[in-house]
């Protein structure tokens, strides 16, 4: 017999009008690019939301098209992240630190009729618009009419000011109603080798992956929170924090393209920012910068980190200034985020170094998806701790295939394959070890490139760090570390090795140690691996 319940499509559109009627007064802070902080509410951005929807129709956009976005975190990306979805159209966030060539293909095979672009990344659209002619009819710069500057484009590609379109749209006055399953995002990997590939997203995967998101396990979002996204929103949807912010009223503190450490820290504490959302990278450059000046964050107490291993040396460092760090894992493919280090009572403990020690793990599975690690013989590997396999994953909000490639697809209820390698605890926490591709394999024994990172880190002489293997005859591949010095220290090759003698098995220590000056890093922020295979262990 069925159940005498209401159903109501989950769509993202209805996410905003909550905000609205609920939460209608709570904030929006957005930092623009010229440094300039201006406030709006969940109630005027859903207003504005809904003209947007009759600026997109009128640039002939209908159900199911696809609209490009490369912008920055602000209150008009949010605006098009839900007027887009909202209407029934697709919204396309587009990495602006891709290579033009990779943005050119992304456009052309997604289709995008309309690109919606933040000022700065004009002289971008310059170069690869003539490529996309035949795809893209619009350009919409999210701009005054004052600010707006001459873009060269070509012929039948038209160019508009956003404020302007916005100022003569007509009101909307209703959010239209479709099916859950719609697709409401696309976003595509830059992690994986061959051509960027694009994840699609519906209103239902969106809508409960945010949800989770905010549980207090996770991130704790709360109408009282104020969170500043530094994961950008065209980066895996910002994290799902564009949506789960407005569901529960936290107020959401955009900073634009302002991500120097400087610039962060005055708008955390200008802005009472309570907790904050990013890679390693950045809080690593966040933290220096607090080390050098011997500042104090005012109102930050809560850090979430993802996208790349959480180094232990930054949760202590973290925690020195007050400030709690925690790590989720995911990917582009899984929302993003699959699990989070939050505590349970075995794990809740009170001595401050074993806490430090269990913060590298990446943590335990949400409700709405689950992980298997999966060893050689097609079996789930047993809880230990120890035994390493391949992590796959699935859940409501875990795709089955790429966008337009068909031979990718999956059955719903079969697994992902993430490219992940780790291990289980007793406790059900995952610890990644290492990407399939990155793993060292010496003498017939896995080495974590991910475990001699984090300890190279804790070397007060060393500010980043990458392993990869270099390959050797009688060992078949041997651990090569190569390590970027803190400001003003000098690392000893020497002195770094012997730093983890003790810390992992013998034949895990790196033969050899390089200083570099820097690091290659991709368009989300993470250590190009192969580039440094390339430059460093060539292999005929
Ligand atoms: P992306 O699709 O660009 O978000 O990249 C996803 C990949 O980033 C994952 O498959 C992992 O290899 C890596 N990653 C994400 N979160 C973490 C984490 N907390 N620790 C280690 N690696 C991570």
């Amino acid at each position: 017999m069925l159940g005498l319940m209401q159903r109501h499509e989950l769509l993202i559109s209805s996410i905003i009008q909550h905000a609205a009627r609920h939460h209608g007064e709570a904030e929006v802070v957005s930092r623009r690019d010229d440094g300039r902080i201006v406030r709006t509410t969940y109630a005027a951005l859903e207003r504005r939301a809904r003209k947007l929807m009759s600026v997109l129709r009128d640039l002939g956009v209908v159900f199911g098209d696809r609209v490009a976005t490369l912008a920055m975190n602000s209150d008009r990306h949010l605006e098009l992240y839900y007027a887009i979805s909202g209407m029934g159209a697709i919204c396309h966030t587009i990495n602006p630190r891709l290579a033009p060539a990779d943005i050119a293909f992304i456009v052309s095979h997604a289709e995008d009729g309309v690109l919606f672009v933040d000022a700065c990344f004009a002289p971008l659209v310059a170069a690869i618009a003539p490529d996309l002619a035949s795809v893209l009819r619009a350009v919409v710069v999210l701009a005054e009419p004052e600010d707006m500057k001459p873009l060269a484009l070509p012929p039948g590609m038209a160019l508009h000011c956003y404020e302007t379109l916005l100022a003569d749209a007509r009101d909307e006055p209703d959010w239209p109603v479709f099916d859950e399953n719609t697709a409401s995002g696309l976003c595509y990997t830059s992690g994986t080798t061959g051509k960027p590939k694009g994840v699609l997203y519906s209103h239902r995967s969106s809508l409960l992956h945010a949800m989770a998101v905010i549980m207090p396990d996770v991130v704790n979002l709360r109408a009282t929170t104020r969170v500043l996204p530094v994961v950008p929103m065209f980066h895996v949807n910002a994290w799902g924090l564009p949506y789960a912010a407005p569901m529960v009223g936290a107020a959401l503190i955009m900073p634009g393209r302002h991500l120097d450490p400087v610039s962060l820290l005055g708008l955390m504490d200008g802005e009472r920012v309570d907790l904050s959302v990013g890679v390693p990278t950045v809080w690593l450059a966040l933290v220096t910068h607090m080390r050098q000046s011997g500042a104090r964050f005012e109102t930050l107490r809560r850090v979430m980190s993802g996208g790349a291993a959480l180094p232990r040396v930054l949760v202590a460092a973290f925690s020195e200034l007050g400030v709690e760090a925690a790590q989720g894992w995911g990917m582009t493919e899984t929302s993003p985020v699959v699990t989070y280090n939050g505590p349970k009572p075995a794990t809740a403990t009170v001595d401050h170094e074993a806490r430090l020690d269990h913060s590298v793990k990446q943590g335990r599975v949400l409700f709405g998806a689950d992980v298997r690690v999966v060893g050689p013989d097609g079996g789930e590997t047993p809880r230990d701790g120890k035994t390493q396999g391949d992590v796959s994953c699935r859940g409501h909000w875990i795709a089955r295939g790429y966008f337009r490639l068909p031979e990718s697809e999956i059955a719903d209820d079969a697994w992902f394959p993430t490219g992940d390698v780790g291990v289980m605890d007793e406790n059900g926490y995952l610890l990644l070890t290492d990407r399939a591709k990155d793993l060292i394999k010496s003498g017939g024994e896995w080495i974590s490139s991910i475990e001699l990172e984090n300890i190279a880190v804790d070397h007060p002489d060393v500010a980043e760090a990458a392993a990869i293997a270099s390959p050797d005859e009688k060992w078949g591949e041997r651990p090569l570390l190569i390590v970027v010095p803190r400001a003003g220290h000098e690392p000893d090759p020497e002195d770094v090795r012997a730093f983890f003698s003790g810390k992992v098995a013998n034949f895990a220590i790196p033969d050899r140690v390089i200083v570099a000056e820097e690091l290659p890093h991709g368009a989300t922020g993470k250590i190009l691996k192969s580039e440094l295979r390339k430059a460093y262990a060539p292999r005929d």
